[in-house]
């Protein structure tokens, strides 16, 4: 939401990231100094209340007609998560939990970017010109992003593979690939053991080259199951949060989201 903001508005105004750097959203919880940081703010963008659970709370104590709020995926019709169960160690099912990784579907992302773009030429008609040009000018890189995506899948024999965070679902479902996961939607969902079996079974039959895993939550689980059953290990990045080294790197959405499409490719082919 950070990137896709900034580049909606330009020089415009100021965007900080509230999140630091390399947490976890799944886990994230406000202080009171970030909930300060809301109040004072002229507008504020989150993804969905679905993956920002704390944002409904906070919001009850936010004039509204002081700070615009805007949730980007909110026109999106977001779909069930991962089918397979999720108990937690808490025995909570939460496969009736609705996935919000909609970003990392290029095509739906251009819908968040064009709902950031919305609210702010609807607060600020004065700058209209300015946020229309930069949307248009983002907008043309996701397009081109997403057909990279469309290319690269177009004619691969292979449409399946296995990640360790259910995090790939509508990007799975935009290029017509089939996503197994290890874990559910929330990374620290841990798989069951007998859907660790199931898993296993699945890659050993299918010739399955590659594991996925994120390098910010816990993976001891896909590295155990790549050591397992001989399988290669590779990074698939939810963008859910950059490392302070990978922001200074200069890695941002678009950068990350061809890394991805680097690693894909490895099995989808
Ligand atoms: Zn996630």
């Amino acid at each position: 939401m950070y990137d896709f903001a900034k580049n909606v508005v330009g020089d415009a105004g100021d965007v900080e990231l509230l999140i630091p750097a390399g947490t976890e959203p799944h886990d994230y919880e406000p202080s009171a100094k970030d909930i300060a940081k809301i109040t004072d703010a002229d507008v504020f963008v989150y993804n969905s209340g679905e993956l920002e659970t704390w944002v409904k709370d906070v919001l009850e104590n936010v004039d509204k007609n002081k700070v615009t709020v805007v949730e980007a995926a909110g026109s999106i019709d977001l779909v069930a998560g991962a089918e397979h169960d999720d108990e937690e160690e808490d025995g909570h099912d939460h496969d009736h939990e609705l996935d919000p990784h909609v970003w990392l579907d290029p095509v739906l992302a251009q819908k968040e970017v064009e709902a950031i773009r919305d609210a702010l030429v609807k607060k600020y008609p004065e700058q209209k010109e300015v946020f229309e040009k930069n949307s248009a000018a983002y907008l043309e890189k996701l397009v081109d992003l997403d057909t990279d995506y469309k290319e690269a899948f177009a004619n691969a024999k292979n449409k399946t593979f296995v990640t360790q965070h259910a995090a790939f679902g509508y990007l799975a479902k935009q290029y017509g690939l089939t996503q197994e996961s290890i874990a559910g939607i929330s990374p620290d969902q841990e798989p069951s053991p007998s859907r660790l079996a199931e898993l296993k079974k699945y890659i050993e039959e299918n010739n399955v080259p590659v594991i996925y895993f994120e390098t910010s939550a816990s993976s001891k689980v896909a590295k155990t199951l790549a050591k397992e059953t001989g399988v290669e290990l590779a990074v698939l990045n939810p963008l859910e949060s950059l490392t302070k080294k990978e922001q200074e790197a200069g890695e941002n959405y678009i950068s990350v989201m061809k890394e991805n499409l680097e690693a894909l490719k490895k099995s989808i082919k």
